[in-house]
């Protein structure tokens, strides 16, 4: 996962320079990042106080999350036998993930993947072999682990894992009932929609109540990522603390480049294995459609071309690795970085099942390269709640000087605003769905008007995106010409 706040955010060591920093490291106008000196358990911020909502299962523990008086046990090793742990993706950072869950001791283990080994997973994917290729990830992980580390010898000890194949956005397969029967949720995931969906089906089982206080079952999201060298770990009380959405403007945005530039003013190598694989391609092979990525004669072609036009511009550095990388957009994945990661995630799993030492509060990042030349630099950084985030604050945005006669259903359900995907349907009052995915019937709508829709000023629409959110965002449309403070 690309998270430019890798780069970004780098976090001083003294106090003196962490309050001065602290402004500087946000990047979004909706989260602020702000830097906390490295004492075990933050107690310059406000946050502990929050996280002590979650009841402790330990008559010895005076808060709700470990704070320091934790005395091992046979009630320790009945809470982590007992605790139920859903691990979400099978891939580099779930099979590590696996074999740390397992040997810390936990039992009931759940994982959901939707891939089948490729032959291009073996090489960090340790729990998977060349006649595996093929099979579903979640079965064959599953099986690893409970043949090696199982309890199905008839022994006591031992965990257990059961697969789950399909999406988790899957509500058919996975109905959000599902997700409740878990005290925790391990994210190794890569990519964003699957990570925006659990958030949202985890901060839908928690009320804040009037009086501040919390009502639903708290399920811990630890969200584990890795992209090359660099990798984070955050932990999300839902409600409580941060949640994922709240901090989705970290995201490093899909790079695109003009296609002038491509064609005129090329700067980069990869500048010229798009313009050969986009423009130079076409004209070469106007009847055959797009190359075969995974064609090694096609992949060669691309990247001759490109060598030739880099040439031509006085650029170096096109290698026929480089455009593989390009043109399949391949991140490379370091089995050393899963591990890391995936162990600081079931670390932190642990000491929040078992209360054994305070929770990292809440985000820790890794950077294995770079880093200003310093080799490796790794840091613990505090998100705050976005104020206006739809998932964990604030369902409801406001759209404001809208014009009904030109504004229609189609720019308002992708208005950046709302910050959904692909929006699967919005609800009327009184008109019931006026746009569903499902329904071809629909469709015709969205090329609307919101007077042809005859929605009136102030009104609600309900707008659903169920890639990426359970629950369906408020929009009140404002047509009024001054912009609402609220929006
Ligand atoms: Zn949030």
């Amino acid at each position: 996962m690309n998270e430019s706040s890798l780069k970004k955010a780098r976090v001083s060591s003294s106090e003196e320079e962490l309050s001065s920093s602290s402004s500087s490291s946000s990047s979004s106008s909706s989260s602020s990042l702000s830097s906390l000196s490295s004492s075990p358990c933050g107690s310059s911020s406000l946050l502990p106080q929050l996280l002590f909502h979650r009841s402790s299962d330990f008559a010895n523990e005076s808060g709700s999350l470990p704070n320091g008086e934790f005395e091992p046990g046979l009630a320790t090793f009945h809470r982590m036998r007992s605790a139920k742990v859903l691990v979400i993706g099978a891939g580099g950072l779930g099979c590590e993930m696996l074999k740390c869950l397992a040997l810390s001791g936990f039992h009931d283990v759940h994982i959901i993947d939707l891939d089948q080994i490729d032959l291009t997973n073996l090489n960090r994917q340790f729990l998977f072999r060349l006649h595996d290729v093929g099979k579903f990830k979640s079965h064959v992980a599953a099986a690893f682990i409970n043949k090696r580390f199982g309890s199905s010898g008839g022994g006591s000890g031992g965990i257990n894992v059961t697969p789950h194949v399909g999406r988790v956005q899957d509500q058919e397969l996975f109905p959000a009932d599902f997700f409740q029967q878990f005290d925790l949720v391990l994210g190794g995931l890569d990519n964003v929609d699957a990570r925006r969906y659990i958030n949202s089906v985890l901060c839908s089982f928690v009320r804040v109540l009037e009086d501040g206080s919390f009502d639903g079952k708290i399920i811990p999201f630890i969200d584990g990522g890795t992209s090359g060298f660099q990798g984070q770990v955050r932990i999300v009380l839902p409600k409580i603390t941060p949640c994922f959405e709240c901090t989705l403007a970290m995201m490093e945005p899909e790079v695109t480049v003009p296609i002038c530039t491509l064609a005129n003013t090329p700067r980069k190598p990869e500048h010229c294995i798009l313009y050969a694989l986009i423009k130079m391609w076409e004209q070469a092979f106007p009847l055959r459609g797009k190359p075969d990525t995974d064609s090694a004669v096609d992949m060669r072609w691309i990247c001759d071309r490109a060598v030739e036009r880099a040439e031509k511009f006085g650029i170096s550095g096109v290698t026929y690795t480089l455009t593989l990388g390009v043109v399949k957009n391949i991140i490379p994945a370091i089995a050393s970085t899963n591990a890391l990661i995936a162990a600081a995630c079931i670390n932190e799993g642990m000491k929040i099942v078992s209360f054994s030492s305070q929770s990292l509060d809440n985000y820790f990042m890794y950077g294995g390269d770079a880093f200003g030349g310093e080799g490796i630099y790794a840091s613990r950084q505090w998100h705050q709640k976005a104020q206006n985030c739809t998932v964990c604050s604030k369902p409801e945005v406001v759209l404001t000087m809208l014009n009904p006669a030109v504004y229609t259903l189609s720019q308002l359900i992708s208005d950046s605003r709302l910050n959904l995907k692909k929006p699967s349907s919005v609800y009327k009052h009184g008109s019931g769905y006026i746009y569903s995915e499902k329904k071809a019937e629909t469709h015709v709508n969205l090329a609307r008007t919101l007077s042809e829709m005859r929605v009136s000023d102030g009104e609600e629409l309900l707008v659903l995106d169920s890639s990426v959110h359970v629950l369906p965002i408020t929009v009140i449309v404002n047509f009024s010409t001054t912009p609402s403070s609220s929006s």
